[in-house]
């Protein structure tokens, strides 16, 4: 089980896999990052997914 924060503001969230976790986060991202969701290009996505990815690995 591994914890990671909200690339986008505090909120925490947790689960098993990165997978897990991106579908925990998803709801979240819909109410509170709206705007992010909605703008979002491939680009962005690829970085976020990068930067996930990192946060991922360095969580204990
Ligand atoms: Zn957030």
């Amino acid at each position: 089980m591994k914890t990671i924060t909200c690339l986008d503001c505090d909120e925490q969230f947790s689960g098993e896999t990165p997978e897990q976790v991106q579908m925990a986060m998803l709801p979240h991202y819909k109410e509170s990052h709206a705007e992010i969701i909605g703008s979002v290009d491939e680009d962005g996505k690829k970085k976020w997914m990068e930067e996930f990815r990192v946060r991922w690995d360095a969580a204990k």
